[in-house]
């Protein structure tokens, strides 16, 4: 089996060209045609001598995942089903936005998190991606997409939870500064305090979000399972802790269901948790799918705005997501829940 060049590091490039040019600057032009210049091949690595490309391409290629299906909504929404080398299928999304596209990758191949409210969660755990395969999301949607070397922000907001695959995440984060600034990275966790702790200690620390969802420990671990190990008060108090640099801020989502978590006495609450945390609030009304309708509901439009005033009100900076991809299944897991009944098994 010939190496995948994608997720390799220079170290790793530097020894697998060892036998064949040794010579360092080889190695860091191997690294810049996987990481930046998001070559398909040995052959494209047009400024390495013929003779070194040959005895190179007997021991080495480059596999990104394969891409099962793309979804391409009205609004320019692109959703990719993409098949690792175990036939693994997970999801990556692509978001034109004003100057930029936003792209979304997964993490894992199911989420043990169990957020009732997620179609990833509702169908299971799974296994982590390695920092190649997570990096092979991001190439591919480049690739395809055609939009190498124009600007990009990525978002840690598809299958899986990050944090608790941080090595290999991080691993990525580091493959994909090669184009695109930590600074324009955003990590979203369910709030698995560990991994905060940990992410709060990288030197080139990514942007953090928090899908936070409830204002009371109670209805909290009715939505997310995973508060009854990391509860709410020590969750927020880790996000106190949390070093931010001058100007960013923590991005709290908040998941809006209907008769669930939309009261004026939730929108009220909201405020005096957050206290002291530099802090964004994202109100997403939940992205309906057929397995939980009927169950969970987005509240109406004149419930979300009532919420939102109250927040503002309250001097909480707090924008209203409405969902982009909504035709194309672009809600976590969507898409590959109608793709396959069953996740892979955890590894
Ligand atoms: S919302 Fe995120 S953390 Fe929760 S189950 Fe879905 S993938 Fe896992």
């Amino acid at each position: 089996m010939r190496r995948n060049l994608v997720g390799a590091t220079r170290a790793e490039l530097a020894e697998l060209l060892a036998e064949l040019d040794p010579r360092p600057f080889r190695a860091q032009q191997v690294y810049q045609w996987v990481a930046r210049r998001m070559a398909g091949g040995v052959e494209e690595m047009t400024n390495l001598p013929k003779a070194l490309r040959e005895a190179l391409a007997e021991r080495a290629d480059v596999r990104d995942p394969e891409v099962v299906e793309v979804r391409r909504g009205s609004d320019g929404t692109a959703k990719y089903a993409l098949a690792l080398a175990d036939g693994a299928v997970v999801e990556a999304v692509a978001m034109p936005m004003e100057g930029h596209t936003t792209i979304c990758l997964s993490s894992q191949t199911g989420c043990a998190v169990g957020c009732i409210f997620c179609v990833t969660g509702v169908l299971g755990s799974g296994r982590n991606l390695t920092a190649g395969e997570i990096f092979g999301q991001y190439r591919t949607i480049l690739r395809h997409e055609g939009i190498v070397g124009q600007p990009v922000n990525l978002v840690f907001m598809g299958m899986g939870e990050p944090l608790l695959n941080l090595d290999h995440v991080a691993r990525a984060v580091e493959l994909i500064a090669e184009t695109v600034s930590p600074k324009r990275v955003t990590v979203s966790t369910s709030g698995i305090v560990p991994g905060i702790q940990k992410l709060a200690e990288l030197e080139r620390r990514p942007k953090l979000a928090v899908s936070l969802n409830a204002t009371t420990q109670e209805q909290r671990e009715r939505l997310m399972p995973i508060a009854a190990r990391w509860p709410l008060d020590e969750l927020l108090a880790t996000l106190r802790e949390f070093p931010l640099e001058r100007g960013r801020r923590i991005t709290f989502e908040y998941v809006m269901l209907a008769g669930i978590n939309d009261a004026d006495e939730d929108a009220r609450r909201l405020p005096r948790l957050l206290r002291g945390i530099p802090c964004k609030v994202n109100l997403i009304p939940l992205n309906p799918d057929a397995r939980y309708l009927g169950e969970l509901e987005a509240p109406d439009e004149e419930r979300i705005s009532a919420f939102a005033g109250i927040l503002a009100a309250a001097h909480v900076n707090v924008t209203v997501r409405w969902s982009k991809g909504r035709e194309v299944a672009a809600a976590c897991g969507q898409l590959r829940g109608q793709l396959i009944a069953r996740p892979t098994a955890q590894a």
